[in-house]
């Protein structure tokens, strides 16, 4: 059946006097959601081509994503080229092991995966949102089933300022009420402001972020024995989740885990 014919079914259905009952009333509803999606039909989060539902990917775009899949680092959540079989932990997670327990990324940043991050960080946030926060709550699903508390990484007040919302609360939030976990947007505040860590060596990095995270004053008994899921939106080096980690350990959580939408992976 074409959409017009569904529609017009629906509207004939509900204009028939036949009393207010349970039926009229899913009829009037499912009329109102034909004009609404006749009026603002959804739209691919990627393309903005037409979709069936709101907050999806077209099959051409989500053919187009670079989902990290297994396998991967069980620690840093970072692609592996080759599936050795088996729990695996990549150079650079035994090398300088991270502070934080497990990471993990729905997207390569990259291509789209890119282009949603910078969309999420400049408008365009609500159906964004809400699509990014459900191919996290998948990609995170291990972390999300044992973790007590969300919280996000937080800007810097006046970044803050200039941007008016926190990408990676938009996403915890999400998170949050997707899982039904509790959620702090404000357990964690950015002591000052730093430079981006993109091109830093990771002295510079370290040396960037000494102390730049804490835990809010009072907030400690939010922390004290938790196991705390921390979310961002785009995870670079481990260098500022690192930095998050060890503020929430300082604080005496149990553990943390780190979610982020898209994560940077170098080399071929
Ligand atoms: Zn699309």
């Amino acid at each position: 059946m074409t959409e017009y014919g569904q529609h017009s079914e629906v509207i004939e259905t509900a204009a028939r006097p036949r009393g207010f009952s349970p039926k009229l009333g899913e009829a009037l509803r499912s009329a109102v959601k034909g004009l609404i999606d006749t009026v603002y039909p959804p739209q691919c989060i990627g393309c903005r081509s037409a979709v069936a539902e709101p907050s999806t990917l077209c099959p051409r775009c989500w053919s187009s994503v670079k989902f990290i899949e297994r396998p991967f680092c069980e620690r840093l959540g970072t692609p592996f080229e080759v599936d050795l079989g088996g729990p695996l932990l990549s150079p650079l997670a035994i090398a300088e092991p991270p502070v934080f327990e497990r990471a993990r990324s729905a997207v390569i940043y990259d291509g789209l995966g890119r282009a949603l991050v910078h969309r999420l960080k400049y408008g365009d946030r609500l159906d964004l949102g809400l699509a990014m926060g459900r191919l996290m709550l998948l990609a995170g699903r291990d972390l999300i089933a044992d973790a007590d508390l969300v919280v996000p990484v937080p800007l810097h007040w006046t970044r803050l300022l200039k941007r008016r919302f926190n990408q990676a609360a938009v996403l915890s939030s999400t998170i949050a009420s997707l899982s039904g976990l509790p959620h702090e947007p404000a357990l964690l505040v950015r002591r000052k402001r730093t430079r981006p860590q993109y091109g830093l060596s990771r002295a510079e990095r370290q040396a960037n972020l000494q102390g730049a995270l804490r835990v809010r004053d009072g907030m400690e008994p939010f922390v004290e024995g938790k196991r705390i899921l921390l979310v961002d939106d785009v995870m670079t080096t481990s260098s500022t989740a690192n930095a998050a980690a060890r503020a929430l350990l300082k604080a005496k959580a149990s553990h943390v885990d780190v979610l982020s939408f898209a994560r940077v992976v170098n080399g071929p």
